[in-house]
Parts: C-alpha cells; structure tokens; sequence
C-alpha cells in the first residue's frame, strides 16, 4: 500500500533517551524544559524573532485571532483545509470568501480590495502547500486600510522567502506541527510575531490566562504542549534537512516523469526556498484526475484531493459560496504520494499508471 503520506519517525531510541530524563524529573507538561529547549532550537533553526510552541495548528490560529481582538468580517481563502475558515466561526467573526489565483492556489491578492467593507478587520491567507502568497501585495492592502494579517502557515515549515522566514510576515503567523506534516511533534502548533507585546499577551492566553498563581492578565485557553511531544520534536529536528532534501529529490523525480501528463504543478512564488510539503499535480480536466485516482486505487496507491469540496460549498454552518477559480481547480488537483521513505520505484510505477490512463483515453 502506498499512502498520500506517511509520518517520519526517527530512530526509536533516540526518542526513549528523552523519556529517561521525563520519569527522572516528573514534569510532564506545562512548559517544561523540553518544550522550552524546542522553543529555542526552532528560533534558532527557522530563524525567527519570537514563537510559542502550542497544542496545535488549530488552536494557535483560534489564538491569533483573539490576540488580535478580530471582530466583524475575515477575508480568507476558499482553497484550505476546514480548519482555516472554522477558526474564523469559532471566533465569532465572519469568513469572506476571495477567490484564488488559477497559477498558485494562493488567495488573489487582486481580489482582496473588492470584498472589503466597513465591517473587514484582517485578512487570513493560507500558504497553500507551502507556496507563500504574495505577502508585499497583502501587506500593501492591509496598510492602506488598517487590517491584521494572519498567515496559516501550517503547511510552511522550513520555507524561505527573499533569505526570511516565512513566519516572520504579517501580523501573527502560526503553524502545524501534527503528524500528517513535513515535519512534526505527533501533535503540535507554532505561533510566530514580531510584536513582543503580540507574543506576551499571546504567552498569557496559552496558559488559561494567568499571571502568576493567583492572577490573570487574559481570557486564555489551554493551549500548551507536553513534554512528550516537545520530545518528539526535538528529536525529528535533527532529521528536518534530511527529511527536505529527500522530497526534494523525490519532488524532482515526479517532475521528470510528470512532463507528458496533461497538467501541471502550481507556479511557485520566485526566490523561495521550498519544502517539498506535497506533490499537487493540476489535471487538464476533472475526468482524467478521477479515472488515475480510480486505477492508483486499484493498485493500492492513495494520492487525496487536497482541498475538494472547497470550504465555500462544503460546510454546512456557512452559506454555498460559489467562486469560479476555486471550485474548478478544487475539482481537478490530486496530492500524489510524498514521504521520506517513498522510492524513485514506487514513483516510476505511479506516474506509469498515470500515463497508461491518459494514453488509454485519448
Ligand atoms: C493541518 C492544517 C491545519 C491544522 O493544524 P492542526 O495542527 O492539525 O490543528 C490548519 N491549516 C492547514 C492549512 C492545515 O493543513
């Protein structure tokens, strides 16, 4: 069976190293000194100012938001995991719906000024697959008219643009560290700004609000991470440039072998450094995507559609939003196979499958 993905996991001693010292000093969760070592490590790694490490991507953006103060109407993007637009309701602010940019599958960013109105107060926009979005026209519109800035960048770890982090643009960034990503904590969330007041107040609504024992300074959450997890973490960050640059090669190895199929990748954003997150592949039309989606299956293959339905025609607490660009491309993407332990082989045998169905159609 060859899966969509496939969680790393690192050597299993490695990680038992961690448990030994966790039973010596008995301190399970609550910013422990694993969670905070991780802290520092990843600021170090990802090069960024400030970050929190958090129960989950969900959480941290649910977090974004109320940090923020959000009221009224959020622009966002159609074309996200359900995550992204139920963070927004769970708020209780309003998602807009922008459509996305047929090349990319990033929010148009020349879309945005058309759906503001007296009511918009921020902007969330998802690096789709780990393709940033075009930050300078965002930052732009959100400057000329006073709006917040969240990016999820939940898909994003590790990606570069112009030599920076990708977490260090917008307001608040935040990502996913769930075992499903690139790289991973089996659960876990990073929430990024370059505000320390931003990052005090976001410190405080991580841990129920309180300030001291008897005190609280916020509405807060629970949102912290264990030891156990931080261990998780801590041991796949030494395997984080391996893990990258075997998809690269894996990435590269489709590429060759995709330039006959009828489709394309998404265009990606110019001088990034990229992470290899996915393998979307943009059928020429919805019929030849289903008919390899079918025969893959029939070899125990599992690519997934990666974002279809998309969040405007699928969740039954919003209203049907139709938005051309979105609901066609949603119809035609398939996210192909992509792990660290994938073979050239395995991809020779499903881009052969792949072939064989176009040709048999044509
Ligand atoms: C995975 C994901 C999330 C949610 O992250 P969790 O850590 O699973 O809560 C949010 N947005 C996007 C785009 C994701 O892919």
């Amino acid at each position: 069976m060859i899966p969509v993905t496939k969680p790393f996991l690192p050597p299993q001693e490695e990680y038992e190293a961690y448990l030994k010292g966790i039973w010596k000093r008995q301190w399970l969760t609550n910013m422990g000194p694993l969670a905070s070592d991780l802290e520092m490590r990843l600021k170090e790694y990802l090069n960024v100012k400030h970050l929190l490490f958090l129960t989950n991507g969900t959480v941290a953006l649910q977090m974004a938001i109320k940090a923020l103060n959000l009221k009224g109407e959020i622009i966002t993007t159609p074309f996200s995991f359900v995550a992204t637009t139920s963070s927004i309701v769970w708020e209780g602010c309003t998602p807009v719906f922008v459509d996305i940019d047929s090349r990319t599958l990033n929010i148009d960013a020349a879309l945005i000024e058309n759906a503001i109105t007296e009511k918009t107060t921020a902007i969330l926009a998802t690096h789709v697959y780990g393709n940033p979005c075009d930050v300078a026209a965002i930052e732009n519109i959100a400057q000329k008219h006073n709006l917040k800035v969240i990016y999820d960048g939940a898909h994003a770890f590790g990606v570069q643009v112009n030599g920076r982090s990708i977490f260090e643009y917008g307001d608040i960034s935040v990502c996913s560290l769930h075992a499903t990503k690139l790289y991973h904590s089996i659960e876990g969330g990073l929430i990024f700004t370059n505000d320390a007041n931003l990052l005090k107040r976001l410190a405080f609504i991580r841990n129920f609000g309180f300030n001291g024992p008897e005190a609280f300074a916020e509405l807060g959450i629970n949102g912290k991470n264990s030891e156990f997890h931080a261990a998780m973490g801590l041991v796949n960050l030494k395997y984080v440039d391996d893990i990258i640059q075997r998809r690269k090669e894996l990435t590269e190895h489709y590429q060759r072998r995709l330039v006959a199929v009828k489709g394309s990748m998404p265009l990606w954003t110019k001088d990034v450094k990229n992470n290899y997150a996915y393998l979307p592949f943009v059928f020429h039309d919805e019929s030849l995507m289903k008919k390899c989606m079918e025969v893959l299956q029939g070899h125990e293959i599992f690519g997934r559609r990666y974002f279809y339905p998309s969040l405007g025609t699928s969740l039954p607490y919003l209203p049907h939003t139709t938005m051309p660009v979105t609901d066609e491309l949603a119809r035609r993407v398939l996210c192909l196979p992509l792990y660290y332990d994938l073979s050239l082989e395995e991809i020779d045998l499903i881009t052969r499958l792949i072939l064989r169905v176009q040709n048999n159609q044509s």
